[in-house]
């Protein structure tokens, strides 16, 4: 194994965090209840509405992901309500696997986990439910296991065009922050995110976005909740509090990042994104594979799912990439395993890591014996060197 230089962290999230970050989360940890964690809290909830789109106040846990999507359901929803769920990949079939467990009935919508959630079949889908079963419709915007980012407007329009009252609940634990999201104008009512892609911080950190509609299903909401209880976390917040111990240097870290995406601005930050996965894309192109996502519309800028030639392993590839280069990259997830391995570029990334990203690939697919042409890393320089 290498062990010279950097590891890199090329999987879609964690994403690695910058120094800048890290040094902020190494500061000695300060009284929650004082006034330092009150300006501290007051800011981080402020900037991160920025970050959503909202104007609305949102709610940050001590959790990761999977904490925000317990909390969008069981704060919005009763016992036995009927969901619609879209089949994007591996995401999208945990989150109805959770609404299950609270003993929520979802219908899913069968996708072949290459594209995003069709707008027109939850059109359909709603347009059928006449007596207004399904209280909401759960969709993951950026699928971490395939690499395909669904068209939240679109569907916002086939609900409307439905007209239909279900919730509009969306997981941007992958994109926010890397890839443009608008929780207001997009009349989404409950956003999910997470602290450990796009905001480039450790795992430890998820977020609910909450538009008034949600909060007045919440009013109604009979499902139990206490850690998630929006109406404590909502008080508390109002004051820069929390009702429980906060994690309070993570988010001396999300005061950083949120200074750190900023200063470069949101519009760049997703233009960045959306060019290193051009530059991937044409990578892999020219080394003559396929990428999982079928849907030029929909590919994703933070991470891309590329298929393996038949007859080779993805994980036995990643394991000697990470042997010989000390590069982590994604696994395929459940029924993508072996079959599937994934490039994540997002976050705290430059042209030149995705250079490096990409020639570890190129060198590990012919190390592995994989049938590819060469030219793929300079079919990204040409990206990367262009803009
Ligand atoms: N949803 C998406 C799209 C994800 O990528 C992940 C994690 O990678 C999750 C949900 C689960 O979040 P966590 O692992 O932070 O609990």
């Amino acid at each position: 194994m290498t062990t010279s230089g950097r590891h890199f962290l090329q999987i879609p999230g964690p994403s690695n965090v910058p120094d800048s970050v890290l040094h902020a989360i190494s500061m000695p940890t300060i009284d929650h209840r004082g006034p330092d964690f009150k300006e501290l809290f007051t800011h981080c909830l402020t900037g991160m509405a920025e970050v959503f789109g909202t104007s609305n106040q949102v709610v940050i846990y001590p959790a990761t992901g999977t904490g925000g999507w317990e909390a969008a359901l069981v704060n919005t929803l009763s016992p036995g309500d009927e969901i619609l769920c879209y089949e994007t990949g591996h995401f999208s079939s945990l989150w109805k696997a959770m609404a299950e467990k609270w003993g929520l009935r979802p219908t899913m919508i069968a996708g072949d986990w290459r594209t995003g959630a069709d707008p027109e079949k939850i059109r359909e889908a709603l347009a059928a439910d006449t007596d207004h079963s399904f209280k909401a419709v759960c969709v993951v915007h950026n699928e971490t296991s395939t690499g395909v980012t669904s068209r939240i407007p679109e569907i916002r329009a086939a609900i409307d065009e439905a007209a239909h009252p279900a919730l509009l609940m969306v997981d941007t634990i992958s994109s926010l922050g890397s890839v443009d999201y608008r929780h207001d104008e997009w009349k989404v009512d409950v956003t999910v995110s997470g602290s450990q892609k796009g905001l480039m911080l450790p795992p430890g950190l998820s977020f609910n976005a909450i538009s008034d509609k949600a909060l007045a299903a919440h009013e109604t909401s009979t499902l139990p909740k206490s850690v998630w209880n929006w109406t404590e976390m909502l008080a508390a917040g109002r004051n820069g509090m929390t009702p429980y111990t906060p994690s309070t240097n993570i988010l001396y870290g999300l005061k950083e990042s949120l200074r750190l995406l900023n200063e470069e601005g949101l519009d760049a930050v997703f233009a960045r994104h959306i060019r290193f996965g051009q530059a991937t894309r044409a990578a892999v192109e020219a080394w003559g594979l396929e990428v999982l996502c079928t849907n030029e519309n929909e590919h994703s800028p933070v991470l891309t799912a590329v298929i393996m030639p038949e007859r080779h392993d993805a994980d036995a590839l990643r394991a000697l990439i990470l042997e010989k280069f000390n590069m982590s990259l994604g696994a395929g997830l459940s029924k993508l395993q072996g079959t599937v391995f994934r490039i994540g570029h997002l976050g705290d990334l430059s042209d030149l890591t995705l250079a490096g990203t990409l020639a570890g690939v190129q060198m590990g697919l012919q190390l592995a014996g994989v049938p590819i042409r060469t030219g793929g890393v300079d079919a990204a320089l040409e990206i990367l060197k262009g803009t």
